[in-house]
């Protein structure tokens, strides 16, 4: 049986040699029968140009090979037409890799990714990528710009929607996790597309939040901060990486050999598909950094630049720079394969139509089973995250609610940045606050609905709508105020210089607080707000994010308590825009925030605030009680190479079946370098009924000890570190000192 075994074995890997030295010879082949300008027109990403514009001299461009990838087309029936072309048309017929940001759903909008993100469900993360990735394909999609994985602790930057909050160690699960659910087992199978990591690297630090602006952070950072999630999308075998606007010490990332030669490809050993962002080669120039946009290109190009997203100047000077010596065709070649490659691995060459069923795509987008997956994935990542005289779930005593507030009808507004303009997504396909509160409610209870004010842009308006709000809410049990920000206010381009609730809501929550009726807050946003008038006047207060299609649904589902909040922030909510950047994992001060101790000038940062946030990482309320007991080690003292077993135990003390997210942070007590009080480093989450009671065991490797010392190596420095278990960041249950020889 062994000996066949052995048999089995080796001639399997003989096959899985020989097919993908095929496949190289196959590239390789090509290579050699292309010319240099349609070699060229490999590493060129257009936007797709639509019918009343100039589709002539576009479909010519595809027709000379002269395009690549196309980015931004229109679903499975055009990009047919256009694949069709270049597969039939084009001399070599080499098809074209169609892309698009397929960012949290593509018809099928899930939580916008920072909320989904607060769901601390790895499994879930990945199954949304997944669904996301069936539709894009359906919709002749092969590759999204997604995940993005920018740790960034700055609400102001509007781009803090579309990332998993603030802390690395997070930050890289769910960046493995998006990238399996994109990419599926099988790249060929039709049913999964390509995922693009992105934006490589550092983005998430532009000074004062604001968008594209410059960065200025340093090596430590760059290791201990951003890459860590870049790392583990390219351990989860991520198939493109995209370049960021940022700088990294002066150099535009498109341009700094440094971030992309030798960390990007020697270092996290990246072999596949570099692609620029949006016309960033252009952007040297810009910049100051190149004199030209021929000189941009030699940048980009000798930095190991492969595919140029937009600009076109790939096209317009790689060839005359060729031709001036300037760059070895070999280079170009290189960065030819890798394209090809890709295109390989997505099983373009041997079905280029593979994606492209219009049948499927109907069948495929919002098929019930996603718009179920949907409404479990926004409700697992909301966050409650106040709940006075537990108010929440709302009992039979409430009789007549007024809804109030404007994002209680909205329907673009649950979607957010990217999945309003820039998906497949579709107002009329989600159900709103107020229509999923009536489809849901018994039926004796009563449901009306004021606006309150207008929200329309960060302007005061509608202030003459208050009073009828007021009344209804005189008249009625309790208040569901909504409240957030329109879709358009975050993402790209998304940035704003004060974190208070936008228009005139802040009025709107002080008139209606007036009547002295209770307020469940309902906060539809991508980003954290200062909260500190609604936490102020509301009862209770839960963070639904932008929820996606089923939003109303969802919402429901907690408030009604059909479904027992799980959600904890991945992001420290600031009391106000001046505490930015505010996170849990800072290194320590000669002042530090004390916990437990009086706050006085001395323990106390701020004058007119505490220091601590107001809602900190890891936070979040559930419908039942959750007791922490008996925090064990394997052992009080490791040799640097052992590793260790912590144990606690967690029951649920409430009435009701919950979820809780049992957190584990180290801390390194005395080390060479400045080191964070405590840092994330492994979480579990878990579901108990009633009474019930769980152990829950957590292994730290010498990794988890371990850090980039003055000389920028990775050690592990003997001495004492303290494990904690956390119910928060600042909810610490237990911590004990373990020290490692
Ligand atoms: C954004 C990228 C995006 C690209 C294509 C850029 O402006 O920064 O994140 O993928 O556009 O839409």
């Amino acid at each position: 049986v062994w000996v066949i075994l052995l048999v089995i074995i080796a001639t399997t890997q003989i096959i899985v040699a020989q097919n993908s030295d095929n496949a190289k010879n196959k590239i390789e082949l090509l290579l050699k029968k292309m010319t240099l300008e349609e070699k060229v027109g490999q590493l060129n990403l257009a936007t797709y140009v639509n019918e009343n514009n100039t589709t002539n001299s576009f479909n010519e461009s595809i027709k000379n090979g002269e395009i690549g990838g196309i980015l931004k087309s229109n679903g499975a029936k055009t990009n047919y037409e256009l694949q069709k072309m270049a597969v039939e048309q084009s001399r070599l017929g080499i098809p074209i890799l169609f892309q698009e940001d397929v960012i949290h759903g593509y018809r099928t909008i899930f939580p916008t990714p920072l909320g989904e993100s607060a769901s601390w469900n790895l499994e879930n993360i990945e199954k949304s990528a997944s669904i996301a990735a069936k539709e894009a394909a359906a919709g002749g999609i092969h590759l999204t710009y997604a995940p993005m994985v920018d740790i960034t602790n700055d609400p102001r930057w509007g781009r803090i929607v579309e990332g998993a909050g603030e802390d690395p160690y997070y930050g890289s699960l769910v960046s493995a996790a998006r990238v399996k659910g994109f990419q599926g087992k099988d790249l060929t199978s039709g049913e999964s597309v390509m995922a693009c990591v992105k934006h490589f690297a550092g983005y998430g630090a532009v000074l004062a939040g604001r968008d594209y602006n410059i960065s200025d952070f340093s090596e430590r950072t760059l290791r201990e901060i951003y890459l860590p999630p870049f790392k583990a999308a390219i351990d989860a075998g991520v198939g493109s990486v995209m370049t960021a606007y940022s700088t990294f010490d002066g150099i535009p990332a498109t341009a700094n050999q440094k971030l992309l030669k030798t960390i990007l490809r020697e270092e996290l050993g990246f072999k596949g598909m570099l692609i620029t962002d949006w016309s960033t080669i252009n952007n040297l120039v810009k910049i100051g950094v190149a004199a030209d946009q021929k000189e941009a290109v030699l940048m980009a190009i000798d930095a190991g630049v492969d595919v140029d997203m937009t600009s076109g100047l790939y096209l317009k000077y790689l060839k005359v720079l060729v031709e001036e010596g300037k760059v070895n065709v070999s280079v170009i070649d290189q960065a030819v394969r890798r394209v090809l490659h890709a295109k390989q691995q997505l099983g373009l060459f041997d079905n280029p139509y593979k994606f492209f069923d219009v049948d499927r795509e109907k069948e495929t987008l919002l098929n019930p089973k996603h718009l179920e997956f949907a409404r479990k994935s926004a409700r697992e990542s909301m966050v409650l995250l106040k709940n006075n005289n537990s108010i929440l779930p709302l009992n039979s005593n409430v009789k007549k609610i007024a809804v109030i507030g404007p994002m209680a009808t909205r329907k673009k507004d649950m979607f957010s940045w990217w999945g309003g303009d820039y998906s497949q997504g579709k107002p009329e396909d989600v159900v709103s606050l107020l229509e999923g509160l009536k489809k849901t409610a018994s039926p004796n209870v009563t449901i009306e609905y004021a606006e309150g004010i207008k929200l329309d842009g960060f302007e005061p308006k509608g202030l003459e709508l208050i009073p009828e709000a007021v009344a209804l809410a005189s008249q009625s049990d309790l208040v569901i105020l909504a409240l957030g920000e329109e879709y358009w206010m975050s993402g790209e381009a998304g940035s704003i210089s004060n974190i208070n609730l936008p228009g005139a809501q802040e009025e709107l929550v002080k008139a209606i607080s007036k009547t002295g009726k209770p307020i469940v807050t309902v906060l539809f946003n991508g980003r954290p707000f200062d909260l500190q008038l609604v936490e102020k006047h509301s009862e209770a207060i839960l963070e639904a994010w932008f929820p996606g299609t089923m939003a109303g649904l969802a919402v429901s589902d907690v408030l009604w308590g059909a479904y027992n909040p799980s959600g904890k922030l991945t992001i420290s909510f600031p009391r106000n825009t001046g505490q930015i950047p505010i996170f849990y994992n800072y290194k320590r001060t000669s002042h530090d925030i004390n916990e437990g101790v009086k706050p006085s000038r001395w323990t106390n940062m701020y004058l007119d605030i505490p220091t601590t946030p107001l809602y900190p990482f890891g936070y979040g309320l559930s419908y039942t009680k959750f007791e922490y007991s008996n925090m064990e080690l394997s052992t009080n003292a490791i040799n640097k190479e052992d590793s260790i077993q912590i144990t606690v135990e967690v029951s649920n003390t409430g009435k009701v079946f919950g979820e809780e997210v049992v957190q584990l942070y180290v801390g390194d007590d005395v080390s060479s370098i400045s080191r964070p009080l405590k840092e994330l480093k492994g979480f579990k989450k878990i579901g108990l009924n009633p009474g019930e009671k769980q152990k829950i065991s957590f292994t730290l490797n010498p990794t988890d000890f371990s850090f980039y010392n003055k000389d920028m190596q990775w050690v592990l420095e003997s001495g004492s570190f303290t494990i904690m278990i956390g119910a928060s960041s600042q909810d610490i249950k237990f911590s004990k000192k373990l020290a490692v020889h």
